[in-house]
């Protein structure tokens, strides 16, 4: 230890007091403390009245050693007012979990921490205690890995379900800073995206993503377009468990199985299962059309084979054996977009519900409902038969989105669009 420093720490302590009580008198303005060179220079700070090394590591988020060791300081108390330091690049690792963001022009903590849902207090615990004055000044900020953050504006949230059963039904949200409709398609399916929620600047969009029963398992591409924007997340679609029915009709219903006139009712049916209206009349979960204690004697989804032919079908609907006569009441409110007798499914209502969503009854011995017409929850649309292709009085059952037949049992157990949802993950990390 040389006398000459240690002389010096024993003056700058007994000064220290008043140095200090002087400094309180200043209007310092902290980002007028230290200047930035051009790139290249090494960053300095100058020593301004009242500063400590230990105040100036802290303000920097410096270490106190790196500081002392650039400028070869062995006493942290040895420091004088105009003493210019050079401030160290240091870096800092990157704890687990978080992941470093560069600040633009028009950002500020608040705004960043607005974006990133998070409490502003939260986000400079996060970037080591930062003091806000400084936030602006760093190169980079510490935010959560795999936040919102990391989507371009104007998307604050991309999220979707965490994955889908084959033959069920998923939901992604976007949550847009101005109110921007989305596009985009999964897998093939293209996606219809309908403002659901608007919290001051938030603008809450959520579409629904179906899976075809037989659609193979797997990893499948959520692919958004907002404006100029493209996002993109992999998503995995999970097996269902779904059985092999042989199915065996007697020679006079068989005989309707001829294929053009399977091919005309199918056609038909899909020009009435495309009909599009924007507004969601349906409001939580549907309710089961038919009344307690009926047994199903087809699930949705069962793969099916006709009178020894090959597996290449499913069941896309869902069958309840009821006695004819049986009350069928609409499982949400919607608009009759069909009502007649048809030769395969026998007589037949149709009920749109809006946003692509349909319900369709088949095998009915009464039709109580007209094309056209507004239908209540509850409301009763006509009687259980097995009119048609059916060897039985039952109910067939099925809901399609934009077409695609899912498990309606699923739309009984669940208040779409609003599902639980995570944050999704760029596919290209
Ligand atoms: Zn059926």
């Amino acid at each position: 230890m040389k006398p000459s420093l240690s002389f010096s720490s024993i003056r700058l302590r007994l000064f220290k007091g008043w140095v200090l009580a002087l400094a309180i008198l200043f209007l310092w303005n902290p980002a007028n403390a230290w200047a930035q060179q051009g790139s290249g220079e090494p960053r300095t700070v100058e020593v301004q009245a009242g500063d400590t090394l230990v105040g100036i590591s802290e303000r920097l988020g410096v270490p106190l050693e790196a500081l002392m060791e650039a400028n070869q300081i062995s006493d942290p108390d040895v420091i004088w007012v105009g003493q210019v330091l050079v401030v160290p690049e240091v870096t800092v690792p990157v704890p687990p979990g978080v992941a470093t963001y560069a600040l633009t022009p028009a950002e500020d903590l608040f705004s960043l921490a607005d974006r990133l849902m998070l409490l502003p207090q939260d986000l400079l615990m996060l970037n080591r205690g930062m003091l806000p004055a400084y936030f602006r000044l760093e190169p980079e900020i510490f935010v959560p890995e795999q936040h919102p953050a990391t989507w371009p504006s104007p998307v604050l949230a991309f999220r979707h379900s965490p994955q889908i059963v084959q033959g069920q039904c998923g939901v992604v949200e976007l949550v847009l800073s101005r109110p921007l409709p989305p596009s985009g398609t999964f897998g093939e399916t293209k996606l219809h995206f309908f403002l659901t929620g608007r919290r001051g600047q938030r603008y809450h969009y959520r579409a629904l993503l179906p899976t075809p029963a037989m659609l193979e398992p797997g990893d499948y591409d959520l692919a958004i377009k907002v404006a100029d924007t493209a996002l993109r997340a992999r998503l995995p679609v999970m097996a269902g468990s779904y059985d092999t029915q042989y199915i065996v009709l007697p020679p006079d219903k068989g005989a309707l199985l001829a294929p053009q006139r399977v091919q005309a009712e199918l056609a038909k049916l899909h020009q009435v299962w495309d009909v599009f209206q924007p507004a969601r009349l349906w409001r939580g979960a549907f309710r089961f059309p038919i009344g307690e204690g009926f047994q199903r004697t087809s699930p949705y989804g069962t793969r099916r084979s006709y009178n020894g032919g090959p597996v290449s079908s499913f069941h896309s609907g869902s069958d309840w054996g009821a006695p004819e006569g049986t009350p069928i009441a609409a499982p949400a409110a919607g608009i009759v977009i069909l009502a007649e007798s048809l030769d395969v499914r026998g007589g037949a209502v149709i009920l749109d519900h809006g946003q692509g969503i349909t319900s369709s009854f088949w095998h009915l011995s009464q039709i109580d409902v007209q094309a056209g017409q507004r239908v209540s929850r509850g409301e009763q649309i006509g009687l259980v038969g097995t009119t048609g292709l059916s060897t039985g009085a039952h109910l067939h059952w099925e809901v399609r989105v934009g077409g695609v037949p899912v498990d309606p049992m699923q739309w009984t157990q669940t208040d779409f669009p609003f599902v639980p949802l995570v944050d999704a993950q760029s596919a290209d990390e």
